[in-house]
Order: C-alpha cells, then structure tokens, then sequence
C-alpha cells in the first residue's frame, strides 16, 4: 500500500480478496503496510487489484523466473557483444539503442559483404545473417552451415561488425560459438530446452527470440534456462505472434517490450522484419519500437531482394533503408539514449 494509504483502504482490499475466497494477512510497518494474498492467483486477476485506492503496486512473488526477474536483479543489465577480430564490443542494455542489420541468409560472401556495407553505413553496429535457416519447408534453403559462419567471421575482419547468427541443432553449438559473437535462438526454437541450455554452456551472449506461440512468461522461462547454466549475457527479442490478424505475417507485440523491462531486467529488442514479414511496414515498426523503449532492433536488409533466398520480401534497401537509418540517428535521442556506437570500446 502507498504510505498515504488509510485504515479504509487496507480494510477495502482485505474485503475484495476474502469475497473471491481469498485470504489476506496485514503486515503494518512504519512507512507502509503490506498485505499478503493467499489463495487462486488467477480470481485475484480479477479484482485488478491495481485499481483500488492506496495500493501502490502488486507483486506476484510466486514468479516462476528467478535469475532473469528484476526483483532480483532491480537495475535493468547490458549485455556487451564482439570484441575480437578487430571488432568493438557493442553494449545492448538501457543508455543505448543499437541497430543490428543484415541479410535473412548468408548466401555468397559478396552478398553478405554487400549486405553489411548497406547495414553498416545505415549506421548498424551488429551484423546479423543465418548461416542454418530454420525454414518451415524442409524443401526450402536450409543455409550454408560451417561455409556460412566461415563467410560471417571474414567479413566481421572487413568491416568490424561482430555477428550474431542462429543456431538450430545443440551438435553445432562449438562451431557457431568459435565463429560468431552473439548466439541466436529463433522463434521456433524457442521451447527446446536442450539447445537453451547448450548456449547457455557457449559462454557467448545469447540472441533469445520469443516463441511466435509463447506467453511472456514462457519466454522468460526460456531465458532462465540459460542464465541458469551461468549465463545471464541474454537478450530478448520481440518478433511477433501468431494472431488471427493476416496482413501481416505476425502481430507485432509491441507492448511486450515495457512489459518485459518491467518485470525482467535483461535488454528487450524488436525485430520488425520478421513480425511484419512485409518491407514497407519496417520504418514506421521500428520508429514504434525506439518511441516504446526497445533496447534495439534488428532488421533484414539484402542488396537484391529479388533474388534472395531468404525473406526477400522484407529486406531493405534503398529510400526505405535511408528512412530508417534516420529514424535510427534521430529518435533515439528523443527517448534518452545513444547510439550504441557511441559507447562502444575497442577490444
Ligand atoms: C531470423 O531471424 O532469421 C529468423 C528466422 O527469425 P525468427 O526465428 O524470428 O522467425
Ligand atoms: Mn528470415
């Protein structure tokens, strides 16, 4: 209860909890007074006991997540990505805003060259790119493999941007770890819990995207099984949900990104591009996600979407691409933050 709460008040929410059946136990201290709730958590969510007059916050402490919540860990943590092969070491976290770019697939080192260079004088500091596509169809490009992730680290050494990249199958967690700076699960991997906890053993930081069918909570679960492994370098990345909504390929959530940062202290960042599924929609999804607080966002760009093996349909380039590099530069400021190359060290 607030400090200016009144005996009224406290007897109130004691009223509302035992008409659910509910107990209430009142713990009066000298500032404040706590009430403790016993009973069925969800006919509690009924009472939206947020509302009532004199509380000042309502804490579920039964949360299911411990090492990614932030009631254990109140101040929301950065996570720093690169810092060999000449590149910097990025800061993900809450001072900064980084944009992360790049192609869908690594499919040619000239593609994946090309790629970054547009990315980079975008202003992105992290280069993405798949080299194992999870692809719905088995009949669809499956990626590169070790080829792809041998492509990425060269042009890692000729740009200087560190790389994250997916990984599918946990067999492949030493090769994709020697290779890349930041690990990503993607969304359809979201609940393989043997793979969670082999990148989590990787001792890099971890790109964690939310499962496209997956609650909040399920998705910090899966953050708690590789902090659990002694990892807690992971980064959260809302990339839309399945919905009944068909123009667009996902529902964007973009109300998860406060969400998360209020109940998790790790960094939150959007990825427009495979919510949407559509290039057009990317600039004013991404302005949405710096204006709501993202730490980030990562975005697919391609220097030939026609032919792309991958995703073309969303990968930017050109006019679009220059929007949003100015979205990227102006908008962050507006919201407190820094480019994040401008806090990034040299390693
Ligand atoms: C990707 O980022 O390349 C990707 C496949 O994304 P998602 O897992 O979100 O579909
Ligand atoms: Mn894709």
């Amino acid at each position: 209860m607030s400090p200016e709460a009144t005996d009224e008040d406290v007897a109130h929410v004691v009223e509302r909890v035992e008409s659910v059946g509910g107990e209430a136990f009142v713990s009066k201290g000298v500032v404040r007074t706590i009430i403790g709730l016993v009973g069925d958590i969800e006919s509690f969510h009924g009472l939206n006991l947020r509302t009532l007059k004199g509380v000042a916050d309502v804490h579920r402490i039964s949360d299911p997540y411990k090492l990614v919540s932030r009631q254990h860990h109140p101040e929301r943590s950065t996570v720093w990505v690169g810092g060999r092969d000449g590149a910097p070491r990025v800061p993900i976290g809450p001072e900064t805003f980084t944009f992360m770019a790049g192609p869908c697939a690594v499919e040619t080192p000239e593609q994946t060259l090309e790629s970054a260079r547009m990315a980079q004088s975008a202003g992105a500091t992290i280069l993405r790119g798949g080299a194992y596509k999870p692809r719905t169809s088995p009949y669809a490009f499956q990626g590169l493999g070790v080829k792809g992730l041998e492509i990425l680290a060269d042009v890692r050494a000729a740009t200087g941007m560190p790389v994250v990249t997916e990984i599918v199958d946990a067999r492949d967690v030493d090769v994709v770890a020697e290779h890349a700076d930041m690990l990503q699960v993607g969304t359809r991997n979201m609940a393989n819990f043997g793979l969670l906890q082999a990148v989590g053993d990787a001792g890099k930081p971890v790109l964690l995207k939310r499962g496209m069918t997956a609650t909040i909570e399920e998705w910090l679960m899966a953050a708690e099984y590789i902090a659990q492994r002694g990892n807690l370098d992971v980064v959260l990345c809302e990339r839309g949900i399945r919905t009944f909504e068909p123009s667009t390929r996902n529902t964007l959530d973009i109300s998860a990104v406060p969400v998360v940062q209020a109940t998790s202290h790790l960094p939150v960042i959007v990825d427009p591009s495979h919510a949407a599924g559509r290039k057009d929609l990317i600039v004013p999804l991404s302005r949405a996600a710096i204006a709501v607080g993202a730490d980030g966002i990562i975005v697919d760009v391609h220097p030939d979407p026609e032919t792309a093996l991958c995703d073309g349909p969303q990968a930017l380039l050109g006019t679009e691409l220059r929007e949003l590099a100015q979205a990227c530069r102006k908008l962050p400021a507006l919201v407190d933050r820094v480019p994040s190359h401008e806090r990034a060290t040299t390693a």
